[in-house]
């Protein structure tokens, strides 16, 4: 299995939902599964998880699960085949459900016509046609002239970059969605087209309600949301760069830059990123990717991503397992070069509630570069200190030893963590001895190599992290 640090995520579908395929793509390199419900049943849904979990119990695999809502995705229905629209042309968009023709077309989102005001950008199919608003009633029908013409096809996205949306970030579909994943316990929930930290809160209490143990991914892909940052990335316990939709609702250009800063902005302040989407995209159709994919999963990972992300390359694409094989080398290649790094050094806050644990962790990973240690090792019970220390990306192994289950699989997504179950928390000197046993068997550390493990004293107690010791194995 991979012992690569940056995370690969891949999306399952009809070309990778089967067991067979999947089990190879863990072999290839995949830490964390990820269902679509734009696309997938719950019937469908449930059944992949139980395909990972029984994975994970065969092979002793703490692979994550990441269940994706579709949020407030906005679409056109179905249109007539053939319909080319031209520049000029008059398209009106109508809340009542019909079959679309080169004049009229039904859109989902019942509140357009309210929400929306003249002047105002419409994007159609990722933003291949684009329009603008003439006129609304108010009511349900919304007179747009078209710039940007050519084939509008059937149920295509729709993007509105400048107008203020009135849906809520949870729609019913996905409450419902959401119902299944929590019921199923799934690591990470995907939240689509966030706006605010407010869109945060929100699933959180739901989350919180039912008990869950699920963390959520907050999806960058509104303009709103790339203004609000901070906020979310505090709110969040992480952050997916978008790109499909992102580089819709923003000029494509700013993109690149959007990235870095906020991969930057998460390793500040500890919360894990992924970079998604067209990551590997020719690959659906080809063998091998172009250069220029190849080029960008390295540069993600150069700029310190936590996860890669493959969507079609993996649900749909020809070369479900050779795509993950070429990831793997790529990211492997980037990693030996030993040029990953935090833009700056971020030292503990002084006034943040955790600062004990917090430099702790800021000082075991200095110290482990300092001293060439092989691993750090850490206790925890909600996994704070494996995001903690990985936010420093300290060239060394992260193994979090933990006696909640629910987080094992979890911290799959984060940079360099691995997880084992430990529960045997009798004495310092015990647990010490025995993590030290684990990590030389599992082949994670080798006769003679330093390590440090940081902990809670008294171990007993799962208090606050405040010691570190290192060691020689
Ligand atoms: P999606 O999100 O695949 O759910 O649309 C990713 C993106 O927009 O890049
Ligand atoms: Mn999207």
């Amino acid at each position: 299995m991979s012992l690569n640090k940056t995370k690969i995520v891949a999306t399952l579908g009809p070309a990778s939902g089967d067991k067979k395929t999947m089990k190879k793509m863990v072999l290839a390199g995949v830490n964390v599964f990820r269902i679509n419900f734009s696309h997938s049943s719950h019937e469908d849904a449930e059944k992949l998880i139980k395909t990972i979990r029984a994975l994970n119990e065969e092979n002793e695999w703490n692979i994550a699960i990441l269940a994706d809502l579709q949020g407030p995705k906005l679409r056109i229905g179905v249109v007539e085949d053939g319909v080319v629209i031209a520049p000029g042309d008059v398209l009106t968009f109508t809340n009542e459900e019909k079959v679309g023709t080169a004049e009229e077309v039904y859109m989902n989102y019942k509140l357009f016509p309210s929400d929306v005001k003249e002047g105002e950008r419409i994007l159609v199919d990722d933003g291949k046609l684009l329009l603008t608003v003439t006129h609304t009633n108010g009511i349900d029908t919304v007179i747009t002239e078209v710039v940007q013409g050519g084939p509008l096809k059937s149920k295509k996205g729709v993007n509105l970059p400048n107008t203020k949306v009135s849906l809520p970030c949870l729609t019913d579909k996905d409450l419902a969605d959401l119902k299944v994943a929590l019921a199923n316990k799934v690591e990470w929930i995907g939240l689509s087209f966030v706006r605010s930290a407010e869109d945060v809160l929100q699933l959180r209490k739901i989350i919180n309600e039912n008990e869950a143990p699920s963390r959520i991914i907050s999806k960058i892909e509104k303009p709103e949301a790339v203004v609000d940052i901070d906020k979310i990335i505090e709110a969040t316990d992480a952050i997916m760069v978008a790109r499909g939709d992102l580089g819709v609702e923003v000029p494509m250009q700013s993109v690149p830059l959007i990235q870095k800063t906020i991969v930057d902005k998460c390793h500040r302040q500890g919360k894990p990123c992924v970079i998604a989407t067209q990551m590997m995209e020719s690959m659906i159709e080809n063998m091998s990717p172009t250069r220029a994919e190849v080029n960008d999963v390295a540069n993600s990972v150069l700029d310190g991503a936590d996860a890669v992300m493959l969507s079609g390359e993996t649900s749909v694409g020809k070369y479900p397992v050779e795509v993950i094989n070429a990831m793997s080398k790529i990211i492997a290649h980037v990693e030996d070069s030993g040029l990953i790094q935090t833009k700056e050094e971020y030292p503990p806050e002084e006034h943040h509630e955790r600062f004990i644990t917090d430099s702790i962790c800021y000082n075991a990973s200095k110290m482990a570069d300092q001293i060439g240690a092989s691993a750090i090792l850490t206790m925890t019970f909600s996994g704070y200190t494996g995001f903690r220390i990985s936010s420093h990306r300290p060239s060394t192994n992260i193994v979090v030893f933990t006696a909640n289950r629910s987080i094992l699989n979890m911290v799959s997504l984060i940079w360099g963590v691995r997880g084992f179950y430990y529960d045997n928390m009798e004495s310092t000197d015990a647990t010490f001895a025995d993590i030290k046993r684990i990590v030389k068997e599992k082949g994670i550390v080798q006769e003679g190599d330093m390590i440090i493990k940081i902990a809670s004293m008294p171990i007993q107690d799962a208090g606050t992290t405040n010691m570190l010791k290192i060691s020689t194995i």
